[in-house]
């Protein structure tokens, strides 16, 4: 089958545009040099039968439901909200902090959120609004809780100082004076009924889309390449790196199935501890609801070398990224989205707003049949 338009990269970001296109009567062919669809969702049964999430845990989240309402075409869901407890001094508490953490840890018997305000508020070191990581987490609950919750975490995770990254990446996790333990308050919180992989096969089967794996559109362009272009592979990569190397930050999973039904009391352990070398484990029956006599976990240890997982947030890699989006809107024919294709820090469901709205506003017009 001829194609109207190739679309590089099967996860949210590709096969969102890829099923659009296709339903305005596009044929579209979507490549992705992994061996499977659903870029970093993409999950499995492991040996043992339990289901698990092939790059690190994937919980779906948002407060759009126009986003809800799109992936509900494609798959049930299970009620699913996460709570995370941090290992600090030994003991599991609460994150994002909230008056339950301030309790355990100080023995500060804050009985109400104003309580719990006055205690932050004494801690907390105002100034100017925060530039940094570091600034961010000081403002709002001061040095000792910042030393003990975000400056290893961070520093493992990222590899820098918070004080070296954007306010944005720790600005992720809120401050809580309530006893709200979720580790999310948006207003929906679910988790894809039969995995987020059947929900990437029924989203891309569609008579007017085809999809290879095992693929990499850099090797195969002379025989494939289309009028049209969604590229949601690393920008930079895409030019040659002929600014540089945009820096992203990646991990090694260590998977473990154990002989026992539970290991941990909630789906992810935090381990801010910078002598850990691992920043988390997350055990998947909690995310999936699935019954199963044994258990998997994953344990996370960041690396420099590696799938390229996180853009890093900071302002030198915000500039070297505006010279390719730059060279980006100049290339005629050839949309960039996603997380890698276009540098952003960004959830699952931003990434489907992300291509949602592109559609919208000029895919439709433009690209459609
Ligand atoms: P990707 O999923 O990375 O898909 C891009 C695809 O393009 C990949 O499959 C890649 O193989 C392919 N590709 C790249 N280059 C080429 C090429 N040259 N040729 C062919 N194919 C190519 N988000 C949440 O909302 N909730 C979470 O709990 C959550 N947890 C996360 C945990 C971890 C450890 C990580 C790393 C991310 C997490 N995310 C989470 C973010 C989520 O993974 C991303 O928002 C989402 O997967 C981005 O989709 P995408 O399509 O932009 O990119
Ligand atoms: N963070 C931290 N301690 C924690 C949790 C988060 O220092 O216990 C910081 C860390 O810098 C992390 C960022 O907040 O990278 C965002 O956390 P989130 O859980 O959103 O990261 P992700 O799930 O995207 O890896």
């Amino acid at each position: 089958m001829g194609h109207d338009v190739v679309v590089v990269g099967a996860g949210f970001a590709g096969s969102v545009v890829a099923e659009r296109l296709a339903s305005a009567g596009r044929r579209v062919l979507v490549v992705d040099r992994r061996d499977h669809v659903g870029g970093n969702a993409f999950d499995e049964l492991d040996a043992a039968g339990i289901r698990i999430h092939r790059y690190g845990p994937h919980i779906f989240h948002t407060n759009a439901p126009e986003i809800v309402d799109y992936l509900s075409r494609f798959t049930a869901w299970r009620p699913y909200e996460h709570r995370v407890l941090a290992r600090v001094h030994g003991v599991l508490v609460p994150i994002p902090i909230n008056r339950t953490t301030l309790n355990a840890l100080f023995d500060a018997r804050l009985a109400d959120d104003d309580a719990a305000a006055a205690f932050l508020a004494a801690r907390a070191e105002p100034g100017p609004a925060p530039r940094t990581s570091e600034e961010a987490v000081v403002r709002a609950v001061g040095r000792e809780l910042y030393e003990l919750f975000f400056r290893g975490y961070t520093r493992k995770q990222w590899g820098l100082d918070a004080s070296q990254l954007d306010a944005s990446v720790t600005a992720r996790i809120p401050t809580r004076t309530n006893t709200d333990d979720r580790y999310f308050t948006d207003r929906f919180q679910a988790m894809p009924a039969d995995g987020y992989t059947a929900m990437f096969e029924r989203m891309l089967d569609h008579p007017r889309i085809e999809v290879r794996t095992g693929v990499d559109y850099h090797e195969a362009r002379d025989t494939i390449d289309a009028g049209a272009l969604v590229y949601t592979g690393r920008v930079d990569a895409f030019f040659g790196y002929r600014y540089g190397r945009l820096p992203y930050r990646s991990l090694r999973f260590e998977f473990e199935t154990l002989d026992e039904a539970w290991h941990q009391p909630v789906g992810t352990v935090n381990e801010p501890d910078e002598r850990v070398p691992y920043t988390r484990t997350t055990e998947f029956k909690h995310l999936t609801g699935q019954q199963h006599a044994r258990t998997t976990i994953v344990r996370e240890y960041p690396t420099a070398e590696g799938d390229p997982y996180y853009p890093i947030p900071r302002p030198a890699n915000r500039e070297r990224y505006q010279r390719y989006g730059a060279l980006a809107a100049a290339t005629p024919g050839v949309q960039f989205l996603g997380r890698l294709g276009t540098y952003k820090y960004y959830n699952m469901d931003q990434v489907v707003g992300q291509a949602l709205a592109w559609f919208r506003k000029s895919g439709s017009a433009q690209w459609a049949a």
